[in-house]
């Protein structure tokens, strides 16, 4: 893995999120991606760089294939891994169903 790159599984690993954006200025469609999803689509050792990616990329309200990628650290799960700890067993289960 080293020297590859972020794969789909190091992305997840890391925390982070993957936004992509609409390069049409009349569109400016973003969208999170669902990183478990490619994963799962891909695989786990596929490469994750914004080179692999772009070319799978299309905004799905235009159709552009002129699509961008910002990789940055994921805030709400860093946050909500520090709620976990101290919450009740309830919202625990309401979290967990929500990444299935
Ligand atoms: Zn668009």
């Amino acid at each position: 893995m080293a020297g590859k790159g972020w794969t789909f599984q190091s992305l997840i690993d890391g925390k982070m999120q993957v936004s992509a954006y609409c390069n049409v200025a009349a569109c400016g469609h973003t969208k999170t991606l669902d990183l478990e999803k490619l994963r799962d689509r891909f695989g786990s050792d596929a490469t994750a760089m914004e080179w692999d990616l772009r070319p799978r990329l299309r905004c799905e309200k235009c159709k552009s294939k002129d699509v961008g990628l910002i990789y940055a650290p994921d805030s709400s799960k860093i946050s909500c891994m520090g709620q976990n700890l101290y919450s009740p067993p309830k919202n625990r289960r309401k979290h967990r169903a929500a990444e299935t």
